[in-house]
């Protein structure tokens, strides 16, 4: 099985530095690549910034934060994951975006490494077919936030290795993590489910039939959610909300799986929740506040 030490990610957002985060708490050397030296350097700051949260609520040891902390470095060109045993692409949930990254990643990578996909959505078969190895690509889906979530879903594309799914899904269990292993289809098994009641909520907000408030509140404490709907979506980030419906809209041709033109609204407006400090809920102030 492959031996893997060195982990490569590509995409320092969210996603990418909260696997980051993880693969150096399990003692895994992590690379971080992105467009731009400060994006790079921003999300290792935020990782720090995590970290220090978990050793002040007593769940990581200081000692420990810095080992992780010096096992992660900043990969400012591609080149700079040549060394990786499986590299993780977590880039913006856009198909051209990640083609672009393959075109640039296969000829750097080992021809013994094996390229993942943290996608949402979008079929690993037609992502692997873009590469020069889909016998060692595979989807990892980490659930967001990484540190706290503990599914992992497991794809395989059609030609996907046993060799390959085999050495993912130790590494998934050397994170602490449980992987449950999903078909190729469109989204998957969590997002298949849980996109389309975040898009129903922003639909009955659409329609009138709640505010924000009562709707977040209702599923909160009449289905007992641990957050609602709308502000899942601005967890989530709203330009991958519709990113992933856009895939089931288009993947499953069923109408039922219509973006609704609220969110398209949202994400028009460069409102994509948390991480643009506004979406569904105005992040600026001291208290979220909804901005319907
Ligand atoms: P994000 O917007 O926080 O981060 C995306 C990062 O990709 C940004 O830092 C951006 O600069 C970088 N990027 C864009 N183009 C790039 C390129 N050509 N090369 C390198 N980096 C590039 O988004 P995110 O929430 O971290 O999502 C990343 C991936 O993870 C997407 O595929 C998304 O579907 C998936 N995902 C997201 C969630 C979630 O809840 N947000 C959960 C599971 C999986």
């Amino acid at each position: 099985m492959t031996t893997i030490e060195t982990i490569g990610i590509i995409g320092a957002g969210q996603m990418g530095g909260g696997i980051a985060h993880v693969a150096a708490l399990a003692g895994y050397k992590v690379r971080l690549y992105d467009i731009s030296g400060d994006r790079i350097e921003k999300g290792i700051a935020t990782i720090s910034g995590n970290m220090a949260r978990q050793v002040s609520g007593g769940k990581l040891a200081e000692d420990v934060r810095q080992e992780a902390l010096a096992r992660i470095g900043a990969a400012p060109n591609m080149a700079d994951l040549a060394e990786a045993d499986l590299v993780i692409e977590a880039a913006t949930e856009d198909e051209t975006v990640k083609r672009k990254i393959y075109a640039q990643i296969c000829p750097v990578l080992n021809p013994e490494a094996i390229l993942a996909t943290n996608t949402s959505s979008i079929s690993i078969t037609r992502l692997a077919s873009q590469t020069d190895r889909p016998e060692r690509f595979i989807g990892i889906h980490f659930m967001n936030p990484v540190p706290v979530m503990k599914l992992v879903e497991l794809v395989r594309g059609i030609a996907t290795e046993d060799q390959t799914f085999e050495a993912s899904k130790e590494f998934v269990r050397r994170l602490d993590k449980t992987a449950t292993v999903s078909e190729d289809f469109p989204a998957f098994i969590v997002n298949r489910i849980l996109l389309p009641m975040i898009n129903e909520a922003i639909y009955t907000l659409y329609e009138g039939v709640g505010s924000v408030e009562a709707i977040d509140t209702a599923m909160r404490l009449g289905a007992n959610h641990p957050m609602g709907p709308l502000q899942l979506a601005d967890f989530i980030g709203l330009d991958t909300c519709l990113s992933i419906m856009q895939v089931l809209h288009d993947g499953l041709s069923d109408s039922k799986y219509r973006p609704c033109p609220l969110l398209v609204k949202y994400v028009e407006a460069g409102w994509l929740g948390r991480k643009t400090g506004r979406g569904f809920y105005d992040y600026r102030g001291e208290h979220p506040v909804p901005t319907r």
